[in-house]
């Protein structure tokens, strides 16, 4: 079947060689000898196909293809870009214009049009029907072209402009609060709204969650804001996660009030955008908006890249938070590991003399761990230590600080506590793991720990003092026949 080609060039030496050339196919070529005819030709006849020159005055064809391609009805017409460049970047550039197909035009005639044979036969065709129906509807439209490429280019330049806002607010990654900020002032800068919540997920299950609202030109009741965290929440999250997720404080960051406008009820707000981020199947953060005004948020392009790009930030944000988090945690046990162990002490440590606070550290060792590498192999050994990591974590306080110490040592750090307090959950500890049956193979192995406590009274001066005294105890726990606890007393001083 006949198809119709648009040929779009400017040099009439070229167009006429190409023309030529094209006519081979033995298709209906329809010449224009710039992009402004070209366009109008495109709109009066619809061609199945257009092949443009790129440097033509007054509107070039990337511009001709950024116009025809944000055109709902137009944008089926495939479009070949034909140039004598040939550099990369203006490939690039042809396709991020829209162009189907970029040709670097050349003497050697029948690879082009074998090119165009090949890629005439694998797009489809616009059915005469659809032809009809573009021409009628657009009769009264094909005006003022400039016009509407500067709409164009105005538009894709607020879009690049919101982008780069939003890459900027990247460098705050490392505060929360202050990324929180900046996002509602650039938001509120972009969308109208009331109220605006928003979270990070952390790595670290110890950091304490925040869900941060901006409240623009309203009052808003506490009962409100614990509505608002609700119905943001239950739309994320599953009943699940919200159980594990469920330690969000609400922290209002800004708050500009209008104390006419106060709002009493949730149910005021009539319109919500909710934007939930997920990453590697864990939901990492989200973004909602609310106002009291209907149809605020749909069909709005502003929130579709603000989505596109919270996803972006958010992704970044939480791989910084993971990879703070690795920094600080033992890969077999999950324990923290020592390094953050020895700033932990230190802290605690001059917080408890600050405060005059209670403060103990347990030290756990497996006993004959050497034995049981060597009965049943190294990774039993590993398994064994690993349950038992879980087992101390599990048990003690989400205030406590569990850390692999050294190969098979555990330390732990109660803030807030003293040794007979420590002793509690210590022994409770022990006594769990002498009633496991470690599993290996069909075989139930036991495995005993021993522990020494000490704390911080009055004669310990140094978190090296504390750390002697414990490693004290647990010298005379082993030496006492293993799978004991002992606490610090000054019989054990040298
Ligand atoms: P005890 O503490 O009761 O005096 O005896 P022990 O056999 O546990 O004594 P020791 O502290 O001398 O030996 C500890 C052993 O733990 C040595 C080492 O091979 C093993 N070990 C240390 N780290 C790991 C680990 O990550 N995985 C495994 N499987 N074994 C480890
Ligand atoms: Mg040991
Ligand atoms: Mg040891």
């Amino acid at each position: 079947m006949k198809k119709k080609i648009l040929l779009i060039e400017d040099s009439p030496i070229q167009l006429k060689s190409i023309e030529l050339t094209l006519s081979k196919l033995g298709h209906d070529i329809i010449t224009a000898p710039n992009a402004i005819e070209g366009i109008e030709k495109a709109y009066q006849v619809v061609p199945d196909l257009i092949i443009s020159d790129i440097i033509m005055p007054e509107i070039n064809g990337y511009q001709l293809c950024r116009l025809l391609k944000n055109d709902d009805v137009m944008q089926k017409i495939p479009i070949i870009l034909l140039t004598q460049l040939n550099e990369k970047l203006d490939s690039f550039w042809a396709i991020k214009a829209g162009a189907d197909l970029f040709i670097t035009k050349s003497e050697k005639h029948d690879e082009f049009l074998s090119q165009v044979r090949a890629f005439l036969e694998k797009t489809g065709c616009i059915t005469e029907e659809e032809r009809h129906q573009i021409i009628n509807e657009k009769k009264s439209e094909n005006k003022n072209l400039q016009t509407r490429i500067n709409n164009l280019l105005d538009q894709s330049l607020i879009e690049s402009t919101i982008i780069n806002e939003f890459r900027n607010l990247s460098e705050f990654i490392y505060s929360t609060r202050i990324l929180s900020k900046e996002l509602f002032s650039l938001a509120f800068s972009l969308i109208d709204f009331n109220a605006a919540a928003i979270f990070f997920n952390e790595r670290d299950d110890k950091k304490k969650k925040f869900l941060q609202l901006s409240v623009q030109n309203v009052s808003l009741e506490d009962r409100v804001l614990i509505e608002l965290k609700n119905d943001f929440f239950s739309s994320v999250f599953s009943e699940k996660d919200m159980e594990e997720e469920s330690f969000y404080d609400i922290e209002v960051l800004e708050i500009m009030s209008n104390s006419e406008n106060t709002i009493n009820s949730f149910s005021e707000f009539s319109s919500k955008a909710i934007i939930p981020i997920n990453y590697a199947n864990k939901i990492i953060g989200g973004l909602a908006l609310y106002n009291t005004k209907p149809e605020r948020f749909r069909n709005n392009k502003v929130i579709d890249i603000i989505t596109k790009e919270l996803k972006i930030l958010m992704r970044i944000k939480w791989l910084y938070s993971e990879t703070k988090y690795l920094a600080i945690i033992d890969g077999l046990t999950g324990l923290y590991n020592r390094r953050f162990f020895q700033q932990t002490l230190e802290r605690e440590f001059a917080r408890s003399k600050r405060h005059k606070t209670e403060l103990s550290l347990a030290l756990f060792d497996i006993d004959h761990f050497k034995h049981i590498n060597d009965q049943y192999g190294h990774q039993f050994g590993d398994k064994v230590l690993a349950e038992i990591s879980k087992i101390i974590k599990s048990s003690l306080r989400k205030t406590d600080y569990v850390t692999r110490y050294g190969g098979e040592e555990i330390i732990v750090v109660l803030p807030d506590t003293s040794t007979e307090q420590a002793l509690i959950p210590i022994e409770r500890i022990r006594k769990k793991i002498e009633n496991k049956d470690f599993e290996y193979r069909d075989k139930k192995v036991k495995v005993t720990i021993s522990c020494g406590i000490s704390d911080v009274c009055g004669d310990v001066n140094s978190p090296e003092e504390l750390l002697l005294r414990a490693d004290k105890s647990l010298y005379e726990s082993k030496r006492a026949g293993r799978n004991k606890t002992t606490c610090f007393s000054s019989c054990l001083k040298d």
